[in-house]
């Protein structure tokens, strides 16, 4: 049996590391006071299955099938669309307050494979709702880039755009697409699909000839009204206040039709990393609340890609490893001293010691190397002559040094070091 393409195994070599990270997300919400929310994996079809949302990520990419009762169902691609759903079905949205929420979760899209892009893979992400705000937008950017940057992932940048409203859109695609109309034929494929389709996606084309036919293409930020533009000047300048490194990317659009006015990503520009060099990214949504039946609510959020968190750390040398000793660990010297090592090992457990306890049946001496190269300070060691005397020998591993120490005694003796 192999595991399903585009899946991977966390393994022991490797899943202290998302111990370590899912903690430190947790951390850092629980500073915000953002309230942690879970969503089911799955979702009616409905719930992302938009009339509005033609992304490819919903029209392509999704896990659709139908339960055995003829459901239409989807694996969430993402976790936006699931938690607003939650939100508004179990009126969370309350007038005049601002709604934090976060999730940590996999996601599901059909994608092809590649380093830093799987098909089942995790996010955490934030949804604000409730406010529009400069502040607010600014406060989201920033949260994002605390996780990074206190992970101790350098070299990081936030990518920043203001999209405008659907009329400022509608107007720019229209620019946009009379731009290009007349260079058609020289498009990629996909860039000409976009033509029609979504031709502000052409903007964010990988294509080396499509970006080099942009050049003196009409750009974004002039069909941005007044308003638009001083919220998008208020947003940065806060960021700039607060030291977050950022550039306005006006080629920057998103994967999803939801978002308007301002949208980020965090790219990092660290070696190695490959094509998929996006860590998380987000913006605001004017219309998805209301889209998802609640109230006519603006909100913002973003989701960050885990694997790609720890690909970053992973080579900026970022080890995640927890150093600390561990403090006891209990040996038998032979079989018959199993059962009774295994009751003084119970019994410290119960007495909230770290104390650990070799299950297998290595030899003695074996036991002590593992218990000294796991970092022990001490060893617990239980032989016939010590069950007969009622005592341990016990055995400070960093100064070798040893004393004989009644079973009764045992955690004061530990107590006391
Ligand atoms: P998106 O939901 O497409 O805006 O993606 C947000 C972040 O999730 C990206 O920047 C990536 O870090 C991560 N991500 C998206 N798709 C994948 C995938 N197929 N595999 C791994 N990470 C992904």
């Amino acid at each position: 049996m192999q595991k399903v393409k585009g899946t991977y195994d966390v393994l022991p070599s490797e899943s202290y590391k998302w111990l370590f990270l899912e903690k430190h997300i947790h951390q850092v919400m629980k500073k915000h006071q953002i309230d942690y929310v879970r969503t089911p994996v799955f979702e009616y079809f409905d719930v992302f299955h938009r009339q509005s949302e033609a992304s490819d990520m919903v029209t392509k990419e999704t896990y659709d099938f139908e339960d055995r009762s003829g459901r239409k169902i989807t694996l969430r691609p993402e976790g936006t669309a699931g938690v607003i759903r939650s939100i508004i079905e179990n009126k969370l949205i309350t007038p005049n307050h601002v709604l934090k929420t976060y999730y940590l979760g996999a996601n599901y899209r059909y994608e092809r494979p590649q380093k830093g892009r799987y098909r089942e893979f995790y996010q955490t992400g934030v949804e604000v709702i409730g406010d529009k705000h400069a502040v607010l937008d600014a406060e989201v950017i920033q949260i994002a880039y605390e996780i990074v940057s206190t992970l101790g992932i350098k070299d990081v940048v936030v990518k920043i755009n203001h999209l405008g409203d659907a009329e400022t859109r509608l107007n720019f695609k229209n620019a946009l697409k009379a731009f290009l109309e007349p260079l058609k034929d020289q498009l990629s494929e996909d860039s000409k699909m976009r033509l029609e389709s979504n031709p502000l996606r052409i903007l964010d084309s990988k294509v080396p000839s499509d970006q080099a036919l942009l050049k003196g293409a009409p750009v974004l930020y002039d069909f941005l009204t007044a308003s638009d533009q001083k919220y998008f000047t208020l947003v940065t300048d806060i960021l700039k206040q607060y030291h977050i490194p950022y550039i306005v990317d006006e080629k920057l659009v998103r994967g999803l039709d939801y978002y308007a006015h301002v949208v980020f990503e965090l790219q990092a520009n660290i070696d190695g990393f490959g094509s998929q060099n996006a860590l998380g990214g987000g913006g605001r949504y004017d219309d998805l609340v209301a889209e998802l039946g609640g109230p006519p609510l603006s909100g913002i959020g973003f989701a960050l890609g885990l694997e790609r968190l720890l690909l970053a750390a992973e080579l900026q040398g970022i080890t995640f490893k927890d150093d600390a000793p561990q403090y006891v660990a209990v040996l038998h010297m032979d079989s018959e001293s199993k059962i009774e090592a295994y009751h003084i090992y119970k019994r410290l457990l119960d007495d909230g010691i770290d104390v650990s306890f070799d299950f297998s049946n290595k030899a003695f001496k074996t036991q002590l190397k593992h218990a000294i190269s796991n970092n022990h300070t001490f060893a617990i060691i239980v032989g016939k002559d010590e069950i007969d005397t009622n005592t341990v020998q016990i055995k400070h591993l960093l100064t070798q040094t040893q004393e004989v120490v009644s079973m009764d005694d045992i955690l004061t003796y530990l107590k006391k070091q």
